[in-house]
C-alpha cells in the first residue's frame, strides 16, 4: 500500500487580519454572541482534561442548532481553517487541544433530549447532553443509558461517540459502540449523514462503528440514538481485600475464568485505597495491598446467587477480607471510593497523569510489577485504579509539576506503561482515546500499512484534513522521529538489532 501523507491542506497562518477574516465570516451565520476571539473568553478552551498540553485556539464557536454546524463547517472548508471539535473537554488525551490558527467548535449548547421512546426503548439526543442526563431523565421510565464515564456528570454524549467511552458498567453492558444504534453527522463539506438506524443490523456498510472512536477527526455528531435498559431490579457489591496485588490480579482473572460477568469488576492498590478513604470515607481496609469491586446486578435470585459464586471464587484466591453491600446507601458507599479516585489523587500530589491502556486480564499481576520497578526507575509514586474486568487499566502517576524536570519523567513513565501493554499483547487506549497524548505509542502499536489504512478513512470523510488534524494518526515522519520499530502482539522485529 502506497504510503498516505496526513500533512493537512495549508492554512493561513494566525495573523490578525487572518483572525478578523475568519471571525466576521462566520458572524455572517451565527450570532454574534456565539462567536468568540478575545482572549478572556477563548481562555477556558484552551485545553481539555490533559491540562499539561495548553493552546488558545484562534476562535471559539458554539453553535446553537445543526444549521449553525453546517454553516460553521462551510465558512471552514472554504477559508481552509482547522476546526477541534469540543464537548465538556473532559476528554483525558488532549483531543479536544486547539489549534493556534484553527476553530473551537464546542457542541456544549446543542443539548437537548429530543426524544425518548420508552417502547422501542431508545433516546434521541444531541451531542452536548450530558451522559449521566439521560439516565435521570428515564429514571422515572425504569430505564437508564448504561456506559458509565466516572466523569459521566459532566462529559457529553458527543464526546462519548468520539471517545468510545467506557465505564464500570462496560463489562457488563458494553461500550459506547455498543450502546449507540445511530449518529447524526455534518461532514467537512457541511452535508448531513446518517449512520447506523433503529434496527439491529443495517444494509450498507457498518459505517457506525468506524465513526465511534474516531475523535472528532471524520465529522461533527449532531445527534445521537442511545439504547436504554431496564434498571436492575437489584444491585450488590462485594469488597474483598487482598495481602498482595499479584493475588488480586490473579482473582480478577479467576472470577472471568468461572464463568461470571459482573457488573462491575474494579481494582485498587493500597496507594489507592490510601489517597481516597480519608477524602470519601468508603469504607475500604488501607492496610491491604489491592481491593476489588465485584458488582453483581439482576433479579433478586440472580444477584444472591452470582454474590456466593464471586464469594466463593475470591476466598479461593487469597481474599483476606470480604463484605456484601447490605442496602443501597453501602453499595453506593463502597463505590464512592473508586469513582472519587481521580480528584483523590489531587490532595496528595499537586499533579496526577492519568495513563489509559488495556492488557489482557492474565497478566495483570505482571504488568503491576512492571509499574512498581517504573516507580523506582522515573522517582515517580504511582496509584493504580483499574477497569481491571476489561483489562483497562489507569494508573495515576503523581509528579509536581513545579519541579524542574518531573513532567517530563512523568511522559517518560506513562510511555513505558503504554509500551508494555502493547508488549503483553494489550493496547495502548482502553476507553480515552489517543488524542495527541498516545500519538507516539500509534508507532508502536500498529505498522505503517494499518495506519495508512486508518488514514485512507480520515481521507474520505475529510480530504483536506481539517478535522482535528494532527490526533491519534501519526505521520510517518513522527514514527520515524519517534525511532520506534514496530512491536506487535510482544514481537519485536530483529530483537537482535541495537536499537536507537
Ligand atoms: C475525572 C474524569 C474521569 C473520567 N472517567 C472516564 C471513564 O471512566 N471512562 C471514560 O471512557 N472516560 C473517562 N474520562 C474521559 C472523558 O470524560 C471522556 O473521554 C468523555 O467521553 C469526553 O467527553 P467530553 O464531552 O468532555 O468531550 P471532549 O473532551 O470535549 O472531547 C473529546 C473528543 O471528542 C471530540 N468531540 C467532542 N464532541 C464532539 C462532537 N459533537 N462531534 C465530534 N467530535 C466530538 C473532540 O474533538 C475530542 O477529540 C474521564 C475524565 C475525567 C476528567
Amino acid at each position: 500500500m502506497n504510503t498516505i501523507s496526513a500533512a493537512p491542506a495549508s492554512t493561513a497562518p494566525f495573523t490578525a487580519a487572518h483572525q478578523r477574516t475568519v471571525v466576521d465570516a462566520l458572524r455572517a451565520v451565527l450570532p454574534e454572541q456565539c462567536v468568540l476571539f478575545n482572549e478572556e473568553d477563548t481562555r477556558p478552551y484552551e485545553c481539555d482534561g490533559l491540562a499539561a498540553y495548553a493552546q488558545l485556539p484562534m476562535v471559539v464557536v458554539l453553535p446553537l442548532n445543526e444549521a449553525h454546524v453546517i454553516a460553521v463547517l462551510k465558512v471552514c472548508r472554504d477559508l481552509s481553517v482547522r476546526v477541534v471539535p469540543r464537548g465538556a473537554g473532559t476528554g483525558l488525551s488532549g483531543g479536544a487541544l486547539p489549534i493556534a490558527d484553527g476553530i473551537v467548535l464546542s457542541t456544549a449548547r446543542l443539548n437537548k433530549i429530543v426524544k425518548v421512546d420508552a417502547y422501542a426503548r431508545t433516546a434521541v439526543v444531541q451531542p452536548g447532553v450530558r451522559n449521566l442526563a439521560i439516565s435521570e431523565a428515564v429514571a422515572s421510565l425504569g430505564l437508564y443509558y448504561a456506559p458509565d464515564p466516572s466523569s459521566q456528570i459532566a462529559c457529553t454524549i458527543g464526546g462519548n461517540v468520539a471517545e468510545n467511552s467506557g465505564g464500570v458498567h462496560c463489562l457488563k453492558y458494553g461500550l459506547t459502540v455498543h450502546n449507540v444504534m445511530r449518529v447524526r453527522v455534518v461532514t467537512i463539506e457541511g452535508d448531513v449523514i446518517e449512520l447506523g438506524n433503529a434496527a439491529l443490523d443495517a444494509p450498507g456498510l457498518d459505517l457506525l462503528s468506524v465513526f465511534v472512536g474516531s475523535e472528532g477527526m471524520l465529522g461533527i455528531v449532531t445527534e445521537v440514538t442511545v439504547k436504554l435498559i431496564p434498571k436492575p431490579k437489584l444491585a450488590r457489591v462485594i469488597l474483598a481485600s487482598f495481602d498482595d496485588v499479584v493475588k488480586g490480579g490473579n482473582a480478577v482473572a479467576s472470577v472471568i475464568a468461572a464463568g461470571i460477568i459482573p457488573a462491575g469488576l474494579e481494582m485498587m492498590d493500597k496507594t489507592s485505597t490510601r489517597m481516597v478513604e480519608p477524602f470519601v470515607k468508603a469504607g475500604y481496609d488501607i492496610d491491604a495491598e489491592a481491593i476489588l469491586l465485584c458488582e453483581s446486578d439482576g433479579i433478586p435470585e440472580e444477584v444472591e446467587e452470582e454474590i456466593a459464586r464471586m464469594t466463593e471464587v475470591l476466598k479461593h484466591s487469597g481474599a483476606t477480607a470480604i463484605a456484601v453491600s447490605q442496602d443501597e446507601a453501602e453499595r453506593l458507599k463502597f463505590w464512592s471510593g473508586r469513582k472519587n479516585a481521580f480528584p483523590a489523587a489531587g490532595r496528595i500530589s499537586p499533579d496526577y497523569y492519568c495513563i489509559d491502556g488495556t492488557i489482557p486480564r492474565r497478566r495483570l499481576a505482571e504488568v503491576l510489577q512492571g509499574i512498581a520497578q517504573m516507580e523506582v526507575k522515573y522517582g515517580l509514586r504511582c496509584a493504580n485504579v483499574f477497569h481491571a474486568g476489561d483489562g483497562n487499566l489507569h494508573p495515576l502517576i503523581l509528579f509536581d509539576a513545579n519541579q524542574e524536570g518531573e513532567f517530563h519523567r512523568a511522559e517518560l513513565f506513562g510511555a513505558e506503561i503504554l509500551e508494555m501493554c502493547v508488549a503483553f499483547g494489550g493496547t495502548i487506549t482502553g476507553e480515552h482515546g489517543v488524542g495527541l497524548e498516545k500519538i507516539n505509542q500509534m508507532c508502536v502499536q500498529f505498522s505503517r500499512a494499518e495506519m495508512d489504512a486508518f488514514l485512507s478513512v480520515k481521507r474520505a470523510f475529510d480530504p483536506l484534513s481539517l478535522l482535528n488534524p494532527d490526533k491519534a494518526i501519526p505521520t510517518l515522519q513522527r514514527c520515524a522521529e519517534y525511532g520506534k520499530m514496530h512491536v506487535k502482539r510482544g514481537m519485536l522485529k530483529f530483537p537482535d538489532l541495537p536499537r536507537f
